[in-house]
């Protein structure tokens, strides 16, 4: 009981296998892949989650780039500086890390992104195409999540698989990823949010329990069915004096109650986390092959 799905290792041998990617196409005299991430102002969280997504790059062997703006950068100045990435042929992909200041429209902004390089998969065009089971650049988080029952070997056919939050880049996605045909998919999937009636009575007959709400400890033991794979992406910072960052970073489960119940379950941090960054350079590898949009 309780076997920890360990997503930083996962990730970790994931990126070895990128890397030797990259080393085939650097023999072969082709140029390396080459991400670009935008951040707007300084939100602490953004700013740590941005440097992870650079060290990873250089792990592998991508070139990155990241381009600054202050908070009182306007729209217009933003799109601009979109444009420019889209023009430019150096760069394979690139994210704009949200969340953006609030003056402005991040509908506006993930539009303006080129869909040949929303790595991100954020832009409505890739999740359409990804409705359609076209190729499409999928979501980080969500595939990250995809990719971890598939290398663990979790069953997903016939499973009830619950999922809790109904955000765009978490899920409503998912959702749909473990609906579909296919594995890991074939699933049966109930998708619960904050006007679900009852929800305890949907997450203890989930086999598969995902937790994407951003409540720290949300999920307790009494919520959850005997033997279940939990899997929690809610990162949240709890201020922890005993931290030198004067924070720790909590998911969405009671990972101490929960864990003697469940059959695999995610810890935080080291679960979701890097398994989404993984994702996002094999978004990042797949636009530099041109192998959903071409080339
Ligand atoms: P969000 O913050 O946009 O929305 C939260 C969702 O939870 C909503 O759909 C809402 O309906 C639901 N919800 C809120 N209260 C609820 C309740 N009482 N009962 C049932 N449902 C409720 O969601 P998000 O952007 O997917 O983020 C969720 C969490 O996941 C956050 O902690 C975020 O930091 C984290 N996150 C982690 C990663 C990662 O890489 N690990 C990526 C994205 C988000």
């Amino acid at each position: 009981r309780g076997f920890l799905l360990d997503g930083k290792a996962l990730s970790e041998t994931i990126q070895a296998e990128i890397a030797e990617q990259v080393n085939e196409m650097k023999k072969k005299g082709r140029k390396v892949p080459h991400l670009a991430a935008v951040l707007v102002g300084s939100d602490g969280a953004s700013e740590t989650y941005v440097s992870h997504k650079v060290k990873a790059c250089e792990r592998v062997g991508f070139a990155s780039t990241l381009r600054r703006f202050p908070d009182t950068t306007t729209e217009q100045e933003l799109l601009e500086a979109i444009d420019e990435l889209n023009n430019d042929p150096q760069i394979d992909g690139f994210i704009v890390q949200l969340p953006l200041p609030r003056h402005i429209r991040v509908d506006k902004v993930l539009e303006r992104i080129s869909p040949a390089k929303d790595v991100d998969g954020f832009h409505p065009m890739n999740t359409g195409r990804m409705v359609a089971n076209l190729p499409a650049y999928k979501p980080a988080t969500p595939d990250g999540i995809v990719e971890m029952i598939n290398r663990f070997n979790i069953p997903t056919r016939g499973r009830h698989v619950v999922v809790i939050g109904r955000s765009l880049i978490v899920g409503t996605p998912i959702s749909l990823l473990l609906s579909r045909e296919g594995y890991p998919g074939d699933a049966t999937v109930t998708l619960c949010h904050r006007y679900t009636e009852g929800l305890a009575n949907y997450t203890r007959t989930a086999d598969i329990l995902i937790v994407a709400v951003g409540i720290p400890g949300f999920v307790t033991a009494d919520m959850i069915k005997e033997g279940a794979t939990v899997i929690d992406v809610g990162i949240t910072r709890v201020a922890d004096e005993s931290k030198k960052s004067g924070f720790s970073l909590k998911g969405d489960v009671d990972f101490e109650g929960v864990k003697p119940k469940a059959a695999f379950i995610t810890p935080v941090p080291g679960g979701v986390g890097p398994m989404t960054i993984a994702s996002l350079l094999k978004n990042t590898l797949l636009a530099a092959k041109g192998a959903v949009y071409g080339k």
